[in-house]
């Protein structure tokens, strides 16, 4: 293998930029020619492909981003879209790809791998932490240090005005950011998509609140079974029916894929970018570098997409004794 090219696709999140810059280094490194292709599957498309060098990701590991861009592309899940990037990766002379995204992106490495057979390596760039194959995705501790900063100022907010808040996290489908945040955070309450909501029991305890603790924190993922923060809200007040609480409801929102990604967000992106360049010299051809126990393994795009990966079942423990 002589020349790799690497791209960001999905959902941006930090640490993307770290990913992109041990990629380039690592093939560097190994005497492979790299190239960056831009906006992920529709600038394969288009043929937005640069070479990279050791400067193009000078001074990126701090951003948060990416300097590739991200896209979502319509064409690239039509055969003609894919056609059309087989061509340009074959003007290149591409022979491998390293694509940083979420299960989304793996979807589309996958049916592109088993239509023109060109070996491709995953790193999992998404917040969201849904991707079977690593114990934390790149992205996800930022995201979570991010909404715990902003719980942490609702909560002073809410205590002064003895405030009841539903606030929202991201997570898509998944429930990892707001169990994470909602852990640290100190919620009284945390619904996430995983488990069954009982909304009664929420209102149970609202009304048991003890009188040195009249606010409470609420953290909603947004995939939540019985709604988001706001349709929760009104149920919540509804049922408990006391005009002498105030609800309020905070949508997170895109803050968390912004900002400067964390230590740990850009080590993983950093060992993922090398594994992956690692391991498409070694003859990986359809896998995810992921991180599962501190080791680096290889899982199968089939099974990254395919199986689902569960919340730790001591969260779920911690979430109910902590709040009492
Ligand atoms: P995030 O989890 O952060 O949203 P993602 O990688 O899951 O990131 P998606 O928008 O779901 O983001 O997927 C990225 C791109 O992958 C899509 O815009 C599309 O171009 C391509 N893609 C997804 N599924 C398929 C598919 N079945 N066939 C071909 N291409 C696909």
């Amino acid at each position: 293998m002589k020349k790799i090219a690497v791209f960001t696709s999905g959902g941006d999140s930090p640490g993307m930029n770290a990913c992109v810059r041990a990629v380039v280094r690592t093939a560097i490194f190994k005497e492979l020619e790299v190239y960056g292709i831009y906006r992920g599957y529709e600038g394969m498309i288009d043929g937005e492909i640069k070479r990279m060098q050791s400067h193009s990701v000078s001074n990126i590991v701090q951003r948060g981003g990416t300097v590739l861009k991200s896209a979502r592309s319509m064409e690239f899940m039509t055969p003609e879209g894919r056609k059309k990037a087989f061509d340009n990766l074959s003007a290149f002379g591409i022979q491998g790809l390293v694509a940083i995204g979420g299960d989304g992106t793996f979807r589309g490495a996958k049916v592109f791998f088993e239509e023109y057979g060109i070996p491709t390596i995953g790193c999992p760039g998404t917040i969201d932490n849904d991707l079977y194959g690593t114990d934390y995705t790149i992205g996800f501790d930022t995201a979570v240090n991010t909404a715990l900063e902003a719980i942490d100022k609702i909560r002073d907010t809410a205590a002064a005005h003895d405030r009841i808040f539903f606030i929202e996290v991201m997570g898509r489908d998944a429930g990892f950011i707001a169990v994470e945040s909602g852990i640290g955070g100190g919620a009284e309450f945390v619904m996430v998509p995983e488990t069954q909501t009982d909304l009664e029991e929420v209102v149970k305890s609202l009304k048991n609140l003890r009188k040195s603790k009249s606010s409470s924190i609420i953290v909603v993922a947004e995939g939540d079974d019985a709604g988001n923060a706001q349709t929760i809200m009104e149920k919540v007040k509804t049922k408990l029916n006391d005009p002498s609480k105030d609800f309020k409801v905070t949508t997170l929102g895109h803050i968390q894929r912004g900002g400067n990604p964390t230590a740990r967000d850009r080590v993983l992106a950093s060992r993922c970018g090398m594994a992956a360049v690692e391991g498409l010299i070694a003859g990986h051809q359809f896998h995810m570098a992921g991180v599962v126990n501190q080791e680096v393994v290889f899982t199968t795009f089939a099974d990254c997409i395919g199986k689902t990966k569960a919340l730790i079942e001591d969260h779920l423990k911690l979430m109910k004794i902590l709040s009492i």
